[in-house]
């Protein structure tokens, strides 16, 4: 494969700024590093907070880490994107993403807003095998995280039992599949936006209300928007020693103390997956039994893609093509 010299990539140089559309040298690889090429890069809702200045960023950065791409001799790889230090406890049980000095291509170094895109070792690029990279290209987060929620919350979840999702955006909708596929429970969605109903029904929810109406007793609650308001919602709503888990970084928190919790209730926060839980999903996405929607959008057009996930235009997840 012939590798340019200069490479198209999407730059943050300030929050609030817009991205910056250049040309930049190729990244170079030393060692185990592998460069990818890029073939799509999910926009995620992180991205517009790291632009917007409501996360921090250390600038001049690519962002994008919901990378797919392909590699001489490996074909289209999918690229796990928490790079942990190899040496502390999250770490050696395989927890990368929980790795306090971990790298996050998008993040703490650059990632896949991008024609190419180095990665620090083969072994976190999953093989796509039949899966379309632009399509499949969201998995590495959109799929990702709510996995990992939805699989912590098994425990909880019985025969008769009721999951709560709230948020139908692009995580929502995975998690309203895993709670179907791995859990006996009934599954309620709340979401603002009624254009989203008819698909999360599809998906395999038992029920959509909005956030006006009453939201049922569940045993697990997984708040994927965190604001102040569905925090609340989430808190009316789980019950006596149930689970709520904040996926969403919506800035809202919960007040913590005796009385103002239900009894004995599990409070957590879910923070994306590990590389095996990775592996899992593309499994689960190769099988057929995912679904997702995508569009693709040109790379050049990377702060219009931003603009629209600012404000909610997205039925599930944009994808930049570069
Ligand atoms: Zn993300
Ligand atoms: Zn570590």
């Amino acid at each position: 494969m012939e590798k340019p010299t200069s490479v198209k990539a999407a730059v943050l140089y300030r929050a609030g700024w817009p991205l910056r559309m250049e040309e930049r040298p190729r990244p170079r690889v030393r060692g185990p590093q592998v460069l990818v090429r890029v073939r799509g890069c999910g926009v995620c809702h992180s991205d517009v907070s790291l632009a917007d200045g409501l996360f921090e960023a250390s600038t001049p950065l690519v962002l994008g880490h919901e990378i797919a791409g392909r590699v001489e001799g490996l074909g289209n790889v999918l690229v796990y994107a928490s790079w942990g230090c190899g040496r502390c406890e999250p770490c050696r049980r395989g927890d990368e993403q929980l790795c306090p000095k971990a790298q996050q291509a998008g993040w703490t170094c650059d990632g896949g807003y991008a024609e190419w895109v180095r990665v620090p070792s083969i072994r976190y690029l999953v093989p796509l095998e039949d899966l379309d990279p632009v399509h499949a290209a969201p998995l590495a987060d959109a799929g990702l995280t709510p996995y990992r929620a939805v699989r912590r919350s098994l425990p909880w979840l019985r025969e008769g039992g009721t999951a709560v999702v709230v948020g139908a955006g692009g995580l929502g909708q995975f998690a309203i599949q895993y709670l179907k596929l791995l859990s006996p429970a009934r599954v309620v969605v709340v979401e603002r936006d009624r254009g989203k109903f008819p698909w999360a029904l599809e998906l395999g929810a038992d029920a959509v209300v909005s956030p006006r109406e009453r939201v049922p007793a569940a045993e697990v609650v997984l708040d994927f928007v965190g604001s102040a308001s569905t925090l609340a919602l989430a808190l009316r709503a789980v019950q006596p020693g149930g689970l709520l888990v904040q996926v969403g970084a919506g800035g809202g928190s919960v007040p913590f103390d005796f009385d103002r919790v239900p009894p004995e209730v599990h409070l957590t926060n879910s923070v994306w997956g590990s590389l095996q839980e990775l592996h899992e999903v593309v499994q689960l996405a190769r099988s057929g039994r995912l679904r997702w929607h995508v569009e693709a959008v040109p790379l050049e057009r990377a702060n219009e893609a931003l603009g629209r996930v600012r404000r909610g235009r997205v039925l599930g997840r944009l994808v930049l093509v570069p």
